[in-house]
């Protein structure tokens, strides 16, 4: 059985406790591997063989950086089928989507190159008084925190730009999906990558997550995962006056008016709500429709969804993988008994799924899709994050906005109209950070990426994440 060790000074070692956690396959309910069980131990070792290497990284030249991360993007697209294989096996998407994800982790690592070469900094000139200018220099070392959903994207999408900008970094991938991180710890050797610039440490996030978060001399911490572990995160390193990225959940809304192209409105929300199980925090899991073309809609959404394969996730028929841990199976399936409860009537689903052969005891749930439910109520207001969807009618643009902009959240929305100045309105009304007209999950990585209200804290993306990274300091020099 793979035992999956943390990487520390480049090279792989066991939790000073010596001691494992369990790690499953939620394709077959099965464990298939070890986990480092690290404590504050390995997070102090992390965090000396990064300060050790921070004095020669941050003065390393920006081209030498640039070549270096793009020889891990390299290797990451070299070992894709690999990669997407093991991440597959680890999460429980299928392997189809996987390749995809896996593709995507190489872009970020090749995007933050060349921003390791581009990123400048601004002078103000007050003519014949002052000439200012910004130094934006590294942090240190920082911290990276990521989640269960897109382990490996996630992971070097808060990477890539930490060691782009001059930063040696201590890396903690989810306890639950921890394969792909631990094989980029040999992507990075073989990649020259000088020890100790990245370290990664495995385990729980109560645990290792929060020794990084108090560690006093981890200056950023750079974090996506959920609201609550957000809030606790905040409370422990606001008063450290730590810089803080916070990339939290999601409940969000897709609008969907009259006058779209209704075709293409189905095909995009059906992705929208069941791409990755509904476990992207981007997943439009409230699908709002103007009441002239509600039956269309749902006859139409009904009908696309029923075509979506569940099962074994390395079968690339299959469009719906499994749930990543019991835990979370139990939860979605906790919310299908609440909207129930709450006077959903159930158009589709609504149950488990049972594999066949190996994946007998897999946790697959069924694309589910409700109707009838107050836009107030407990299953339109929090984040389940699987494939459920409600369905909800709206009478005009006043009463979509009122129920978009209803939940504590405010991350992502999709806005479906032919008519520009409807969309535009609504663009500039909606609370959240990102907004996509007539599209969903089409990403530019120079935009910023963030939510509002419990959404989180910051952005990331283009330089928005090198600044975040970075401390700019201003140097005014009297003419
Ligand atoms: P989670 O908050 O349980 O865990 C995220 C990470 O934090 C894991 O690595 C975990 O080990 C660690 N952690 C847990 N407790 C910690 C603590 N006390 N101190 C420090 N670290 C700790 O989230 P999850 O269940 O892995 O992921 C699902 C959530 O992530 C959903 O809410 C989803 O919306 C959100 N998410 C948000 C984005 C975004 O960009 N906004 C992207 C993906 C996922």
């Amino acid at each position: 059985m793979v035992q999956i060790q943390n990487y520390i000074n480049g090279a792989y070692t066991n939790a000073v406790s010596n001691t494992w956690i369990d790690n499953y396959n939620p394709a077959t309910g099965k464990v298939y591997s070890q986990i480092a069980d690290s404590d504050d131990k390995d997070v102090e070792a992390a965090y000396q063989s990064a300060y050790a290497a921070y004095g020669n990284w941050k003065t390393t030249p920006h081209e030498e950086r640039f070549i270096l991360l793009n020889r891990i993007a390299e290797l990451i697209d070299k070992n894709n089928d690999a990669l997407a294989e093991a991440e597959s096996i680890d999460q429980g998407k299928p392997k189809w989507l996987a390749k995809n994800e896996i593709k995507r982790a190489a872009q970020n690592f090749r995007f933050f190159a060349t921003a390791a070469m581009q990123f400048s900094n601004e002078s103000h000139h007050n003519e014949g008084h002052t000439i200012n200018y910004t130094l934006r220099q590294s942090i240190g070392v920082v911290g990276c925190i990521s989640p269960w959903n897109l382990p490996l994207y996630l992971f070097s999408w808060k990477i890539a730009p930490a060691l782009a900008a001059g930063n040696c970094v201590v890396a903690k991938p989810s306890e639950i999906t921890p394969m792909t991180a631990y094989l980029l710890g040999q992507i990075c050797t073989e990649a020259g990558l000088p020890n100790g610039v990245l370290n990664i440490v495995h385990g729980l996030g109560p645990k290792i997550g929060n020794a990084l978060v108090s560690h006093p001399k981890i200056k950023a911490i750079s974090f996506t995962g959920g609201t609550a572990t957000g809030k606790h995160i905040a409370s422990v390193a606001a008063p450290m006056f730590k810089k803080l990225s916070l990339e939290l959940g999601g409940k969000n809304p897709n609008i969907v008016f009259g006058d779209c192209d209704l075709k293409k409105a189905v095909k995009t929300s059906v992705e929208s709500s069941f791409l990755n199980q509904g476990e992207i925090c981007l997943c439009g899991s409230r699908i709002l429709v103007e009441k002239s073309i509600y039956e269309d809609f749902k006859t139409a959404f009904i009908e696309e969804v029923k075509k979506l394969k569940i099962g074994n996730p390395l079968n690339d028929e299959n469009r719906v993988g499994a749930i990543v841990s019991q835990m979370h199976f139990e939860k979605v399936l906790s919310y299908i008994e609440l909207a129930k409860q709450e006077g959903g009537r159930l158009l589709l689903g609504g149950e488990s799924f049972k594999g066949t052969h190996k994946n007998e005891q897999g946790w697959f749930i069924q694309p589910t899709i409700f109707e009838n439910l107050n836009f107030e109520c407990r299953t339109n207001q929090e984040e389940i994050f699987g494939p459920v969807v409600t369905l909800t009618p709206f009478e005009n643009v006043d009463e979509a906005l009122q129920m978009a902009n209803s939940t504590p959240y405010g991350l992502a929305c999709s806005i479906w109209t032919n008519d520009l100045t409807k969309a535009h309105r609504v663009a500039e009304k909606i609370e959240s950070g990102i907004v996509w007209i007539n599209c969903w999950l089409v990403r530019d990585l120079r935009t910023p990426f963030g939510g509002v209200k419990q959404s989180g804290v910051g952005r990331e993306g283009g330089w928005e994440a090198m600044r975040f990274f970075t401390e700019a300091k201003n140097v005014c020099i009297k003419l």
